[in-house]
């Protein structure tokens, strides 16, 4: 949370407060320590929220803008798809929180210290654990609910209620799903991965699933937790392949598919269906076996805000200013990030967003 405190000097008159002793926590452990920082192939259509919204943002910072930003303070990060198409990683997230440490020197900065409450009478007045802190202006870039262990709070909610936001209903995203009985055996495969398509909400999205101890996981599954609302969706074990090429000769299904043997045994048990040779199929069981192609099901929930990388929902946009992020309900109040209702896929887009609203929001204060 940045202050913009009375009295003071420009540059001295700026604050940040943190409950967390360090700055940048998520950074540090983000994109496996590496900080997937951005995407070179971003558009509105990785994000859930106002689009047109988001389109202005990218428009006004975009990918190139924060990868010039970067570059100019030391940081560069190379293009590696491995998981995601397009995803920027930095070479260590530490470059990127040394960033932010070099360019905030001048920052008075309140660590270890969390905001409980802000009242707003003339000015506004930060209530923290420690002490109060009075401003001219906040903004608010304290995050969503998830991962609370490295500083999340409901704080930003809280104020937005209070000065009389509305907040579009928050959910985890960027999440593994739980299963319900009839798929309990993705459980006994937990830890394969394979490539697949998911198909949720009109969406088709291509990536790695992970099979884990609750349920399934993975790259492919975590974006594919943003679109989902409750109910069904569908996987494609066998992306970009037709079923009907591999069932011809005397091989049994198991080594006829190009897919984990462990894989196919226990879809078959849980199809009722012998691994037998793919000549003796009758039509029943080929079209069991063309559920591979589609099997649809519907995730139990998911594994919850404690393993969500990001909250979905937040601070309605359209009660916000959308060129300087200013507060509709009241002058001076800023909302910034995860807080707000616009979420990213997973491969660097809500860093990107992040960045794009704070700069945003920093040039406009700077005005
Ligand atoms: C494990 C993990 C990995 C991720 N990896 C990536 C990735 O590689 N690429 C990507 O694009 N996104 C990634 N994300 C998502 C990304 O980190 C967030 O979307 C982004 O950090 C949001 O930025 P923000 O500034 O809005 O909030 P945050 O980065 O969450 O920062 C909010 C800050 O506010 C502080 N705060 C909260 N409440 C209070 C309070 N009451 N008082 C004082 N301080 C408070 C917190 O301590 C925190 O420092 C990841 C998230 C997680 C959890």
């Amino acid at each position: 949370m940045l202050a913009s405190n009375l009295d003071k000097k420009k540059y001295k008159n700026i604050c940040l407060i943190d409950t967390n002793a360090k700055i940048g926590s998520k950074i540090k452990v983000s994109g496996g320590a590496k900080c997937n920082i951005t995407n070179e192939l971003v558009t509105s259509n990785n994000y859930l929220g106002d689009r047109e919204f988001v389109k202005e943002l990218l428009k006004n910072f975009s990918k190139d803008d924060l990868l010039a930003f970067l570059n100019k303070n030391g940081v560069t990060p190379k293009i590696n798809p491995k998981i995601v198409k397009g995803t920027y990683f930095c070479n260590t997230s530490q470059d990127v929180i040394d960033m932010f440490t070099k360019i905030t020197t001048h920052v008075k900065k309140y660590l270890n210290t969390t905001v409980l409450d802000l009242d707003f009478d003339k000015h506004f007045k930060i209530k923290t654990d420690s002490k109060l802190i009075e401003a001219k202006k906040v903004v608010i870039a304290s995050g969503g609910l998830s991962y609370s262990m490295l500083g999340a709070s409901s704080i930003a909610f809280d104020i937005a209620k209070k000065f009389g936001h509305s907040i579009i209903k928050l959910e985890p995203a960027l999440v593994g799903f739980t299963v319900q009985k009839e798929q309990f055996w993705f459980k006994n495969l937990a830890g394969i991965s394979m490539p697949v398509f998911t198909f949720v909400d009109d969406k088709r999205i291509e990536g790695s699933l992970l099979f884990a101890h609750k349920g399934c996981s993975g790259p492919v599954i975590l974006t594919s937790s943003l679109y989902w609302k409750k109910g069904k969706m569908a996987i494609d074990f066998l992306p970009k392949q037709k079923l009907e090429s591999f069932l011809h000769g005397n091989k049994i299904i198991s080594s006829a598919l190009p897919l984990p043997k462990r894989f196919i045994q226990e879809f078959l048990l849980s199809v009722e269906l012998e691994d037998k040779s793919v000549s003796k199929l009758t039509n029943d069981e080929k079209t069991k076996l063309l559920l591979l192609k589609n099997y649809e099901f519907s995730p139990a929930g998911n594994f919850g805000y404690t393993k969500a990388e990001v909250t979905k929902g937040g601070i309605n946009t359209d009660e916000i200013n959308h060129s300087s992020f200013e507060s509709l309900k009241l002058k001076d109040l800023y909302f910034i990030g995860e807080c707000l209702d616009i979420t990213g896929e997973l491969g660097g887009f809500n860093f990107q967003i992040a960045f794009s609203e704070g700069m945003i929001c920093a040039r406009e204060l700077n005005k």
